[in-house]
């Protein structure tokens, strides 16, 4: 366990607030998202002391992503978890179909894929990520705090030197002191904003409602899309309900919100009719989540002492769920790249660069491919005026096979290298 004590503070590190206590780690990790946990467990497993804070005092989210693609759960292989993380109660996307009108659509296979695991894993988040945090608990460096939000950075000497938490329980102010801090506090991340550090943003056409409905006998299984008159729809299979995203035009909300649920469940119906029987089970605006469809990245992942990864260091459009693969690949590289230097003592910079090295590339390639398709097929989807088609690509039954080898694996796979 990371060790805990009072410590005076030197004069740069200085804050206003009464610090209760002050614990030191190689690693301390901000969030408790998927990116977070992936990479405590990692660190955790390689002896290291890592002290993982999370702001929630527990992992339950609504509608953050259930998805574990191939790539995750070929590094769940990898560390010998896979068969127990199967043994949770789970379903398996093996295609994916998309209709278009009354057409009777385009199915995208996943059973081409060589590996082990040829579909798309849907688990609820939270026990995905209490599996990985129970996991890490069986080594001794590992101390996860639930409730402790971060508010400040530490900074001495020009580096990032760990961070300033409130606990949910006492309100008390606390510190935790590391060589490295990991920013992995998701979309929104503070820690971000703390280093100010700049975000390079896109805007794509949509926005994004989710809400769940119940799944009934002779639905199909895994993921449907439904697009007709100007509106997308897609379901996720989660076992007992489906998970819906209904697309809407960026800045549409309002007006729809306005409109009343009732035009919500129209529309839905309208693009979707087999719903017909059962979207009474929507009856209220607070059944239903906005996702303001966002894309970016950061320019430069780390700051000496610190390194953002996941959703702090690019927020993924929801085009292809790949937001967590993603997270859960940059956990896997960075752990690759700074277990030696962190067990060395001799972390620097430059190995943080390393990392945003690694990550960049990939990143930037499938956030050019989910624009491509924001801007060349969603939007057209929702534009009235025109007849939608699905595009070429889409058509043909070989070249389906790329997108479905990016949404599995990304540009490439990454695996667990110590
Ligand atoms: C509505 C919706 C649906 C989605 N569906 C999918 C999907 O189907 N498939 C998919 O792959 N992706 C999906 N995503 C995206 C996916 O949720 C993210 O890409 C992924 O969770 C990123 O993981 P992360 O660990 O980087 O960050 P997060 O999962 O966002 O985790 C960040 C964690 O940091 C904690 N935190 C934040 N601030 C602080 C603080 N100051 N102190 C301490 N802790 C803090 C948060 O509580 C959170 O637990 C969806 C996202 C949304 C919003």
């Amino acid at each position: 366990m990371p060790e805990t004590h009072p410590a005076p503070q030197s004069k740069e590190a200085q804050t206003e607030h009464q610090i209760s206590d002050v614990q030191e780690a190689d690693c301390c990790i901000v969030g408790g998202g998927p990116a977070g946990v992936v990479l405590a467990y990692l660190l955790a497993r390689k002896g290291l002391r890592v002290c993982l804070l999370e702001m929630h005092t527990d992992f339950d989210r609504d509608f953050r992503g259930d998805t574990i693609h191939p790539s995750v759960l070929e590094v769940m292989d990898q560390l010998g978890l896979a068969e127990r993380l199967h043994e949770m109660r789970h379903s398996k996307i093996r295609s994916f179909n998309i209709q278009v009108g009354d057409d009777e659509g385009v199915t995208i296979e996943l059973g081409f894929l060589k590996t082990k695991y040829p579909y798309i894993m849907m688990l609820p988040q939270a026990h995905f990520l209490e599996f990985m945090t129970e996991e890490a608990k069986k080594f001794p460096g590992f101390q996860l705090i639930m409730g402790a939000s971060v508010q400040e950075l530490i900074r001495e000497g020009g580096a990032v030197r760990g961070v300033r938490y409130r606990e949910h329980e006492d309100d008390e102010w606390h510190e935790v002191r590391a060589a490295l801090t990991v920013g992995a506090d998701g979309r929104s991340s503070r820690v971000r904003r703390l280093a100010e550090m700049e975000l390079v943003k896109t805007a794509p056409p949509m926005d994004v409602l989710w809400f769940r409905l119940p799944r009934r006998e002779g639905d199909p299984e895994g993921v449907a899309g439904r697009i007709r008159n100007g509106h997308i729809l897609v379901m996720l299979d989660r076992m007992e309900e489906w998970q819906i995203a209904f697309v809407i035009l960026k800045g549409s909300y309002h007006h729809l919100r306005e409109a009343g649920v009732e035009q919500l469940k129209r529309l839905v119906v309208e693009t979707d009719p087999t719903l017909s029987d059962r979207i009474d089970h929507l009856q209220e605006w607070k059944q239903v989540s906005m996702l303001s469809v966002e894309s970016s990245r950061l320019k430069q992942w780390y700051q000496p002492g610190l390194l953002l990864i996941g959703d702090a260091a690019h927020v993924m459009s929801p085009v292809g769920g790949v937001g967590i693969n993603y997270a859960i690949q940059d956990a896997v590289v960075a752990a690759n790249v700074l277990t030696k230097p962190l067990t060395s003592k001799s972390l620097q910079t430059n190995h943080l660069a390393r990392v945003q090295r690694k990550r960049k590339w990939p990143t930037r390639f499938i956030q050019a491919f989910q624009a491509v398709i924001q801007k060349r097929i969603l939007a057209n989807a929702l534009d009235t005026s025109k007849q939608f088609k699905l595009p070429f690509f889409l058509r043909l039954p070989l070249l389906r096979r790329i997108p479905a080898r990016l949404i599995a694996f990304g540009i490439w796979p990454v695996r667990v290298e110590n």
